[in-house]
């Protein structure tokens, strides 16, 4: 008789490629799926009797801002509770390499707080480099990067807001072939942020040739959700068309300002894809976000010292002068700007603002009329009292185009989130990201068990095997022997997201301080168990995963 490290029997087992479940064995060995067998006949020891629940290939999410929080959390807490068993990260033009000592910190003011934490050492430059600051130390899930254009571009450049010169231009593609020659699965762009929002097209087309040599993808965060949302996906294909990659349209949910739903978007990726462009889209299923309210400020002034802003504030002729470019967004400003630009004030919700007492909880429009003040004003104090730390939560997308979006065949679900904690830095102010903690789980609940959006397998396929073809991994995202043993055990029954309020939301949260997911009740990466039931075994048996390779 065989023997194997595990064999996990009595599972309904969904192979992650859109197919219905069957009963099933599975074994394990040497951190692969060895043998997949009728129920009951893998005898070997040991053996965990899964007793009629879902065994499914781990979720592998597409979209995430980890690049540095998995250096302060390396377990992966807040993922691999969820099943997530790899990431993308690199996302929307940021990842933390290349790096230009000279630039280094226009960088770090980038990343914000977590740049100062001791196991965040910026002693890359390269994105190998970076790449090997990874792997050192351990990883809880398996790690894919993108090369991010806004990297790319801070290390050419800084944050000059002009055309790079042909010099830097093909300083930018030198650093991109590196991060490729590396490992790099392609290129982000983040069209709504500095230093991407001053990029032209041309630029991005000459870089993703580079990405094209090497067989690689082109991801976006486009340049416009709201009102620019059209041409914004029109360029990103004609991106992928003029450079020949194929292309990943990221978290594609139209944001309040929009002034079409979701089906018009994505007829662009089916025309697309009709006249033979391979256009992909990713989403993820919350309607609000919450960053710091100086994100809502013009591209130029948001990573500015606190201090600096508030000068600006101060002064009436500047604070009109921002206030008409908010209004304006002549450069599109991301999605979350809608809410100022359209006068939207009840939707945003103070989260943090350690100088302004009273306002936790209460709308901007609230807190203007207490104040008796315009509530642009309002906004602009509460930045001038609090500078970076003021943040808010922004309810600025429908459910409804959340729907249309995940019952189209090209959309896979993503978090656009990133690995956190319930304890330490990560939860220090706690973030208010329930992406982070409870996507998935979110989805099989809310999508799938409560409403019928979505069935299981399809559901499944677009946390599994469809991120998994996107990014070129062949064993990975599927249940077959041979392929990598990333396997999820879940209760469909008792599956429950504890991190995720819905909106219009009372205060305090329904679930808030965020915990992790019920009924995620095993976890493995690449063979060895990470999640057992509400424990994380400390195992770290993820993989820094290299572009080409059969990782
Ligand atoms: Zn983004």
């Amino acid at each position: 008789m065989a023997t194997y490290d595990l064999v996990l029997t009595n599972g309904r087992i969904l192979d992650g490629c859109g197919n219905p479940w069957f009963w099933g064995d599975l074994a394990i060995q040497r951190g692969r799926i060895v043998e997949i067998a009728p129920r009951g006949t893998l005898m070997s020891t040991p053996r965990i009797d899964v007793d009629g629940r879902y065994v499914s290939p781990g979720f592998i999410d597409i979209h995430t801002h980890s690049d540095l929080s998995i250096l302060v959390n390396r377990p992966a807490e807040s993922a691999v509770r969820q099943g997530v068993t790899t990431q993308l990260i690199g996302n929307c033009g940021m990842s933390p390499a290349p790096v230009d000592a000279a630039h280094l910190i226009e960088m770090q003011r980038q990343w914000g707080p977590i740049s100062d934490q001791s196991e965040v050492t910026w002693e890359w430059r390269s994105f190998g480099q970076y790449l090997q600051a990874l792997e050192q130390g351990g990883l809880g899930i398996n790690i894919a990067s993108l090369a991010g254009h806004g990297a790319l571009r801070i290390a050419a450049m800084g944050l000059d807001e002009s055309m790079p010169s042909s010099i830097q231009l093909e300083q930018m593609k030198a650093f991109l072939a590196e991060a490729m020659q590396a490992g790099a699965f392609g290129l982000s762009t983040g069209l709504v942020y500095p230093p991407g929002c001053f990029a032209d097209t041309d630029e991005i087309i000459s870089l993703c040739k580079v990405v094209s040599e090497r067989h690689g993808m082109y991801a976006s965060h486009i340049r416009g959700e709201r009102e620019t949302i059209l041409t914004a996906v029109a360029e990103a294909i004609r991106i992928g068309l003029e450079a020949c990659v194929p292309v990943q349209i990221s978290h594609n949910a139209p944001k309040f300002g929009a002034p079409c739903d979701a089906s018009a978007n994505l007829h662009l990726v089916d025309e697309a894809r009709a006249r033979g462009q391979d256009v992909t889209v990713d989403n993820d299923v919350h309607t609000d976000l919450a960053p710091a309210l100086t994100g809502g400020l013009p591209q130029p002034l948001q990573d500015l010292p606190a201090n600096e802003i508030a000068a600006l504030l101060r002064d009436p002729a500047r604070r009109l002068e921002i206030r008409t470019e908010i209004v304006l967004d002549q450069k599109p400003a991301f999605g979350p700007v809608g809410l100022l630009k359209h006068a939207q004030w009840q939707r945003i919700t103070l989260l943090h603002a350690p100088n302004s007492p009273g306002v936790i909880g209460k709308t901007v429009a609230a807190i203007a009329e207490q104040r008796g003040q315009d509530p642009f004003d309002t906004y602009f104090d509460l930045i001038v009292e609090n500078g970076h730390e003021a943040e808010a939560i922004f309810d600025y997308i429908d459910e409804a185009n959340i729907r249309l979006l995940l019952q189209h065949p090209a959309v896979m679900i993503s978090s656009d989130g990133q690995v956190l904690a319930p304890y330490g830095f990560l939860n220090d102010p706690i973030p208010y990201q329930p992406c982070s903690y409870g996507e998935y789980p979110g989805v099989l609940e809310r999508y799938v068990r409560d409403e019928p959006v979505l069935t299981l397998p399809e559901a499944i396929r677009k946390m599994t095997s469809f991120p998994a073809q996107r990014m070129g991994l062949r064993d990975r995202g599927v249940l077959r022997v041979g392929a990598w043993a990333d396997v999820v055990v879940f209760d469909l029954q008792r599956i429950h997201d504890r991190a995720t309020n819905l909106y219009p939301h009372p205060y305090p949260f329904e679930n808030y301080p965020h915990q992790y997911p019920e009924g995620i009740d095993y976890v493995f990466v690449n063979g060895t168990m990470v999640v057992d039931g509400d424990q994380h075994t400390g195992a770290l048996t993820g993989k820094v995963l290299m572009h080409g390779l059969n990782s």
